[in-house]
């Protein structure tokens, strides 16, 4: 395969999507992976362009006749990245970025080894919650739930190559195509050193470690 594989995960709310919208639309050689889910389309989503909408049955059949990369279960749906999505742009030396939660992750992990994996973390669990609420996508079952998921996130964060944190937008979009354009180049010294997972969770850590992560969990 030519191209590079790309996987950003971040705990829900964090801000994927934004970042993976304005880095596909800032960078001409980025192809977005099309999952299959058997969520139920939101307000706008669109079939094929958004996630390919499946039933379980579909879901099933597709995973037994091994046509995902990696698939996993969130909040009670099935996602999945099929081969499909990625091989053509792959080939075609295109880099493509899979938008996944961290399950998932550990699959790509293992089963495309040169894959960069990139780990998205909120300014703050207050944040996260807050931005979870203002997106109004959610109920606040859902959001509960969303929240309830986030320690083992941030735990799966370990098998990360780099970690950047979302607190200015375009500061974070600007952070991770250097890390992209660094992995294409070969050229990665620099990014190492400044969005190592390591580094940047063991800074996260400490700012989190205040009073402020545990009211989020009361909250919710
Ligand atoms: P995810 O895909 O990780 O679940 P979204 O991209 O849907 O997250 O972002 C969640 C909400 O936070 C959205 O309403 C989005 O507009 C907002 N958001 C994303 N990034 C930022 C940021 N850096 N600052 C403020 N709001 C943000
Ligand atoms: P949502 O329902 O909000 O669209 O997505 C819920 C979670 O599933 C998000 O963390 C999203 O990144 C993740 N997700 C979307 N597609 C896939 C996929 O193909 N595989 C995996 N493992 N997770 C996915």
């Amino acid at each position: 395969m030519k191209g590079h594989v790309f996987v950003i995960a971040a705990p829900s709310g964090t801000g994927k999507t934004t970042i993976c919208h304005r880095i596909l639309e800032r960078d001409p050689h980025l192809r977005l992976s099309v999952s299959h889910t058997t969520r139920e389309p939101r307000k706008g989503e669109v079939d094929g362009v958004d996630y390919h909408f499946v039933d379980r049955e579909t879901f099933r059949e597709l995973v037994e006749s091994g046509a995902f990369l990696e698939h996993a279960e969130y909040n009670g749906n099935e996602y999945g990245t099929s081969w499909q999505a990625i091989e053509g742009p792959l080939e075609t030396g295109e880099d493509v970025v899979l938008e996944i939660e961290v399950q998932g992750a550990a699959q790509v992990r293992e089963r495309l080894p040169e894959a960069c994996l990139i780990f998205l973390l909120p300014p703050s669990l207050e944040v996260l919650a807050e931005r979870l609420r203002s997106r109004g996508t959610d109920d606040e079952t859902a959001i509960r739930h969303r929240l309830a998921l986030v320690d083992r996130e941030l735990e799966a964060a370990g098998i990360f190559d780099y970690a950047i944190i979302n607190d200015d937008l375009e500061r974070a979009v600007s952070e991770v195509l250097e890390v992209i354009h660094a992995v294409r180049a070969g050229e990665t010294a620099v990014v190492d050193e400044k969005y190592g997972r390591a580094t940047v969770l063991a800074r996260w850590n400490r700012h989190r470690g205040g009073a402020s992560s545990r009211p989020v969990r009361h909250e919710a």
